[in-house]
């Protein structure tokens, strides 16, 4: 039934490119969209749960040659559907949905085709993640997500079995961390679930059922990570990905107007003109906390220097969550005594306590309804230091000092994360929603953290010394990042970058080799969004001479929604 109504789709689609009225076009391809949605929530299963779509929650797909052959097929047949649209005669809505389907389904030609990540990156292979999603949160009742539970649970075997025939010369770095996230996952079967089959109402012989398909799974998981121990090093592809591979995979994954080139040597001369600043301000602030004391002729060692005096100056680890809520309704107040950027008194943001599943990540992060979710409230989760060692503590609430804790709110909440969040529900796409640009994202939020200031949000040069500080860090993301993976940059060198040149402590700096030697391409997103923004508010103040303001760029640039910062671009000059 589903099929034969692709097929009419498709058709339709024909029909509309030589018939129908530019209304009826955008018409026909809202349906066509809705259509292409659905169609992908049954090919990736995991990925509908995630979003809140729970209709194929108990499938489990095998990660099989057959499987990769269907989604080479669903892709394929997409993107001639899409061919059949005029693409100039869609509405600006419709026309960046286009770009971030074609996009899509290209990528995922390119992923199995060319990347070939299934045959190196185990980390890949997991189940604990969307089984951990349909134990723990309560978007049905618990019986109900059980029997999914049971159904999903019967190809766990198969999965890893499949994984084992698909890996054959995997990164050592990335093997590891297959073996410490799976290891880590197994609380999910062993306990959580576990707990809920004894809690659930089910009959004995179904929980008896489902309690032996749990088994295997763990069996399953146990086994995979036993024979990832005994796969040799040697023979392995390197973690690094490589100049061609990674041009591609950045070209797919943040859709910039750049070049990885262009990017590098922007985000080099940022860091350059960033020291410049640094310099300035930290040669002010000398003799404020120095007093006659003479400056290190090393001009990083004299900025580090103010910098760690002035990262004393923070709260106490009990005030932490009631300082970081005390700061929304300021920042709110700011946007609107200065006039940046409307912000929605019907969407308001709620404080809550981070989530007992988030735990351990202190700090504050925004949780977004997902596209079918939408009577649930946005989020502003506040961890707190409680149980934390002193030493612990203090170390955190130095990186997190009274300046970069307000750097923090602005990035996630007002007017970052939050408020972009708030203007893109309002243009309702599923398609922008699921496949969002996070270059785009990330990007607004770095770059309202400038915006701030540049309005005079503390002109303090103590929090300008933190601020800069604070951009250098997504830079320093940048030049590491297509290091690391392009030009073969030595772990000894990355730790150079970062403490010496960067200012991070050593901990912070060691978390971040960890991660660029699991990720590729993610760590350029924040810099290049950020720098396409600017760029673009460049070119925009002189398309509008005198008329530009800073709240009408602002509100226009947010109205298109989480598309690509060069899709926005096209349509706002
Ligand atoms: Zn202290
Ligand atoms: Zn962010």
């Amino acid at each position: 039934m589903k099929k034969f109504l692709l097929f009419i789709l498709c058709c339709l689609g024909v029909l509309v490119n030589t018939e129908a009225a530019p209304e009826n076009l955008n018409k026909y391809f809202d349906t066509f969209k809705n259509g292409f949605i659905n169609d992908m929530w049954k090919m990736y299963p995991d990925w509908a749960t995630n979003n809140g779509y729970h209709k194929y929650d108990g499938e489990l797909i095998i990660p099989n040659d057959k499987d990769r052959a269907l989604q080479n097929a669903f892709s394929k047949k997409y993107l001639d559907s899409l061919k059949t649209f005029t693409y100039a005669s869609l509405d600006n809505n419709n026309k960046t949905d286009y770009h971030l389907i074609q996009n899509f389904l290209q990528s995922t030609v390119w992923a199995l085709g060319t990347a070939k990540e299934f045959q190196w990156n185990p980390s890949i292979y997991n189940v604990s993640t969307s089984f951990a999603y349909i134990v723990n949160e309560n978007y049905q009742p618990l019986d109900q997500r059980l029997l999914s539970i049971y159904k999903k649970l019967q190809n766990v075997p198969a999965f890893y079995a499949a994984a084992k025939a698909n890996i054959n010369h995997p990164a050592k770095e990335l093997k590891e961390l297959a073996i410490q996230q799976n290891e880590g996952g197994l609380s999910v079967f062993e306990n959580d679930l576990k707990d809920s089959v004894a809690a659930s109402a089910l009959d004995d012989a179904k929980k008896a059922a489902i309690i032996k398909r749990n088994d295997a799974a763990i069996a399953a998981v146990k086994s995979f990570t036993a024979w990832l121990k005994a796969f040799p090093d040697a023979g392995g592809r390197s973690f690094r990905l490589g100049k061609k591979l990674y041009d591609q995979q950045f070209a797919f994954d943040v859709q910039s107007k750049y070049t990885v080139d262009e990017l590098y040597n922007a985000a080099v001369y940022r860091k350059t003109y960033l020291l410049t600043q640094m310099e300035e301000k930290a040669n002010l602030l000398w003799s404020k906390y120095f007093g006659t004391e003479e400056k290190p002729a090393d001009r990083l060692v004299m900025i580090k220097s103010v910098i760690d005096t002035i990262s004393t100056e923070h709260v106490q680890p009990a005030d932490f969550r009631t300082s970081i809520e005390a700061q929304l309704p300021r920042l709110e107040a700011f946007i609107k005594e200065k006039n940046l950027v409307e912000m929605d008194a019907t969407k308001p943001l709620k404080v809550r306590d981070e989530p007992g599943y988030m735990a351990g990540v202190a700090g504050a992060s925004v949780s977004a309804p997902g596209p079918y979710e939408k009577n649930v409230k946005t989020y502003y989760n506040v961890g707190s230091l409680d149980g934390w060692s002193a030493e612990k503590a203090e170390s955190y609430l130095r990186e997190y000092n009274k300046y970069t804790l307000q750097i923090l709110n602005i990035h996630e909440a007002i007017p970052g994360h939050y408020v972009q969040l708030v203007y893109s529900n309002k243009v309702p796409s599923i398609v922008k929603s699921v496949l969002s640009n996070g270059s785009m994202i990330e990007g607004w939020a770095v770059f309202s953290e400038l915006m701030m200031m540049e309005n005079g949000y503390d002109e303090s040069p103590e929090m300008w010394l933190m601020y800069y500080k604070w951009n250098l860090r997504s830079v320093c993301n940048t030049i590491l990042d297509i290091s690391v993976h392009t030009k073969n940059m030595s772990k000894q060198d990355a730790m150079d970058l970062l403490v010496r040149q960067a200012f991070q402590q050593q901990t912070e700096a060691e978390g971040k080799w960890k991660r660029v030697s699991v990720t590729h391409v993610q760590l350029t997103s924040y810099f290049n969004g950020f720098y396409e923004i600017l760029k673009l508010r460049e070119a925009y103040k002189k398309k509008m001479g005198k008329a530009y303001s800073v709240k009408k760029f602002n509100e226009t640039f947010l109205s298109f929604g989480s598309a690509p910062v060069k899709y926005i671009r096209e349509m706002m000059l």
